[in-house]
């Protein structure tokens, strides 16, 4: 018989409960106690949820209190020195200082996990570290659930994966670490087995990266010992987020009891798991997709289970979502603004759960068994094709018409220069920021009642001007040279335009994590995507018209709305992309027309969308290149286009940085106190650039020397004629105090340089 099995539940809770109880506990509003009732109401809640759907192999310890990558590191007693940690365990002071950092102590570093966006913390691997098992936690919880009546299978982040996250001190190799913490699993998995446990689920995702041959025998002998740890439990490898591709056969044939295979990312794996996979081993099948928001085509997915079914036996097969439910929204049943059609196409975590016992019975009943959830699929397939809210003939009209010349600007960015020189005649080192002000508790309250209906259109917009005006003469007052609105219109940069957007709808409930206690609420794309009128441009008209100095626009890019979204799965990402970038080129130029000089095309996603493979970078890399380029080349020469990044990586990707051919670009780099600008010692950068003066992410006001000592560092590697003055990112979440502190210091410091360079 074919077993049901989840690999990870979203544990936020359905209104976020984990959010609020944290957030209380760090507030010292809410006891460890009630911070302890509300997890472990989840964890019941859940586990009970997903046994009720008919889930045989349901996840314990994918529950975090945090993140499970931080669980992972102090599961081994990875923590820095600096926490000065010297118990047995690790406490929940410890656990928090380490997620959030504490006083003065720096919090471990965030990384992507992997190619989706929750984040996750970036262990720390030291010299001299001494790896123990220092907390009990996969082992508390499978008993927790066990008092339940419930039995489940502990998920722990494998050591490959783990070492890959994380970041080694000194020149200590991540793979010779691995050893070391064998034996600390093989104490968890022995614990486990004799709390009960008969499986564990071993995930290692970094198998969907390009690795180094010695990674592989270095899993390979894990999994031995892992296997060996203890005969009552039986270890589930499990690989997601893409294809494993030549690494695929030796994965296969790993000494473990099930490996399971993303075949939603990459069905092409069915084939060679039929031909390779040893024969007492178990295949779990990633079938139903965990990273979207679509039903699935059970017909589809009964049909590759059955041959897989033919060919091993049912009793070989586990059936499963194709990765963690932790990025996707909870459950469809609770949105009650989406409409019925599109709730009919759609699938949560909770119906996710039912497609997969769906499936299971199809395989050990028969397709008979489940006929009339199989019609329902295909009814809801065949009704979401051939959707006229799908598609739109304009669309596709416009999209079939896109050529070269649609993908550049009318001159080359010299000429354009010199253009733009001319028009706004602005001083050497300008000074401007990258878009928003702060985002005031009477702001936030404003929208709200805009939005809730208390208050009217017109008092709205009052309030939103006054505060546009407020800004626009403060920048005047401290002298910048290219002003913003502010952004006081968005409560956020996507949402913002997807609002105004047809193809697009919103969740009321559908929040996903994205670290810690943040949550989001990606928009779906479930059409063709259209602008049926302006969006932005009566703001930044009536901001520039408060004032002779160059207002800046801004605008979301085509890949950052792309990335930010849950997108359709019945097109391909390019086409998406291609789509937004027409609204986005449209809005650029009736913002030129409504007398906008300058637009900046904020790409904050851009680096997000790598690809997990290096081979597939550059066929990425080719399509969002020309996605921005088409969104910003709509506009005249004289027409300055700017874009924003916030990261500092770039290396690798600089060549495409310039191909996008914005006039200016602003990136992060106060962080890394000008690192980045190492790249471009070796690599030219064409055009301006505005390496973010000052950090943002602290209320830290920057001292005008400090500001110019980093502007004098990057006029060392970029000559100071393409050299801009910014802080490192928009400035939303900070108060008006330090901002203007840390602008008014920005705007002097770049002026006390021109005084000394005497322009
Ligand atoms: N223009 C946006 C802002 O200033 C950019 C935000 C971002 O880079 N994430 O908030
Ligand atoms: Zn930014």
């Amino acid at each position: 018989m074919a077993v049901a099995a989840n690999l990870g539940f979203p544990r936020i809770g359905a209104r976020r409960n984990l959010k609020w109880a944290l957030e209380g506990y760090w507030k010292g509003a809410v006891d460890p106690e009630e911070l302890q009732a509300t997890a472990a109401d989840l964890r019941r809640r859940h586990w009970l949820l997903q046994k009720s759907l008919g889930i045989e192999h349901i996840p314990s310890n994918d529950f975090s209190l945090y993140d499970h990558v931080l669980d992972a590191a102090t599961l081994i007693g990875a923590v820095p020195k600096r926490f000065g940690w010297a118990s047995e365990t690790v406490g929940r002071a410890v656990y928090f200082a380490m997620a959030r950092g504490a006083g003065d102590i720096a919090p471990l570093d965030m990384t992507k996990w992997f190619d989706t966006n929750y984040h996750c913390l970036t262990p720390e691997f030291e010299p001299g570290m001494k790896y123990r098992l220092a907390s009990t936690k996969p082992i508390d919880q499978f008993r927790e659930a066990a008092s339940l009546g419930i039995h489940t299978r502990p998920v722990l982040l494998g050591p490959l994966s783990l070492a890959r996250l994380g970041r080694c001190k000194a020149k200590l190799k991540p793979w010779t670490l691995i050893e070391r913490w064998l034996p600390i699993y093989e104490e968890v998995l022995w614990r486990l087995a004799h709390a009960g446990a008969d499986w564990v689920q071993i995930d290692e995702p970094a198998l969907a990266l390009d690795l180094p041959p010695e990674a592989l025998s270095v899993l390979e002998s894990a999994c031995a010992r892992l296997s060996a740890a203890s005969d009552r439990i039986r270890v589930c490898l499990t690989t997601y987020f893409g294809g494993l591709a030549e690494n695929l056969p030796a994965v296969l044939k790993m000494p473990v009891a099930a490996v399971h295979l993303d075949v939603v990312r990459a069905p092409e794996q069915l084939d060679v798991a039929l031909n390779a996979l040893p024969q007492g081993t178990m295949l779990s099948l990633g079938v139903v997709d965990g990273r979207n928001v679509w039903r699935t085509d059970l017909d589809g997915a009964l049909t590759l289970l059955e041959r897989a079914a033919a060919r091993f036996g049912s009793d070989r097969l586990l059936i499963a979502p194709s990765c963690s439910l932790l990025h996707c929204p909870m459950d469809l049943d609770d949105e009650p603004s989406l409409d019925a059609e599109l709730k009919g196409w759609m699938a949560f975590a909770h119906q996710k759960l039912k497609e997969v016992a769906i499936l299971v019975r199809g395989i050990n009943e028969g397709r008979s068994a489940v006929a009339d959830s199989l019609a329902a699929s295909r009814k809801a397939l065949a009704d979401r094709a051939n959707s006229p809210r799908l598609h739109n003939p304009a669309v596709r009209r416009r999209l079939a018409m896109i050529d070269a010349d649609m993908l550049r600007r009318r001159s080359p960015y010299p000429q354009r220069r010199e253009l733009q020189r001319r028009r706004f005649s602005l001083p050497l080192l300008p000074t401007t920021t990258i878009g928003s002000f702060p985002q005031t508790l009477e702001v936030r309250k404003a929208r709200a009642a805009f939005k809730h209906g208390h208050w009217s259109v017109d008092r709205y917009e009052t309030f939103c001007r006054s505060e546009i005006e407020r800004s626009v003469r403060f920048q005047e007052e401290i002298d910048l040279d290219v002003l913003v609105h502010g952004e006081i219109e968005r409560a956020d940069m996507v949402e913002y335009f997807g609002e105004q957007l047809d193809g697009f709808a919103f969740t009321h409930n559908g929040w996903v994590q994205s670290f810690g206690t943040r949550c989001v609420k990606p928009p779906v794309i479930f059409g063709d995507v259209s602008r049926p009128q302006p969006i932005s441009v009566r703001w930044s008209q009536y901001a520039q018209s408060l004032t002779p100095r160059p207002m800046k626009a801004m605008l979301t890019g085509p890949i950052t709305i792309l990335q930010w979204s849950f997108v359709r799965n019945d097109q391909s990402r390019r086409d998406t992309a291609m789509q937004l970038a027409l609204v986005v080129r449209d809005e650029a130029t009736d913002l030129e027309a409504a007398g906008i000089g300058m637009i900046q095309i904020d790409e904050p996603g851009l680096r997000e969308g790598l690809p997990l493979r290096h081979d597939a970078w550059s066929d990425y890399l080719t399509w969002a290149v020309d996605a921005f380029r088409l969104a910003s080349s709509g506009v005249r020469d004289e027409t300055q286009i700017h874009t924003h990044m916030c990261y500092a990586e770039f290396h690798d990707i600089l060549e495409s940085i310039a191909a996008l051919d914005a006039d200016v670009l602003s990136i992060e780099a106060a962080r890394s106190n000008m690192e980045l600008l190492g790249a471009f010692s070796q690599f030219r950068y064409p055009n301006d650039i505005g390496p973010g003066v000052y950090d943002i992410h602290s209320a830290r006001v920057p001292e005008i020397e400090e500001i110019i000592g980093r502007l004098r560092k990057a006029m060392q590697t970029i000559p100071v004629e393409q050299l801009w003055v910014n802080p490192d990112c928009g400035l939303k979440t900070r108060g008006w105090p330090e901002v203007q502190a840390s602008l008014r210091n920005m705007a002097e410091a770049a002026k006390s340089l021109r005084r000394t360079m005497g322009r």
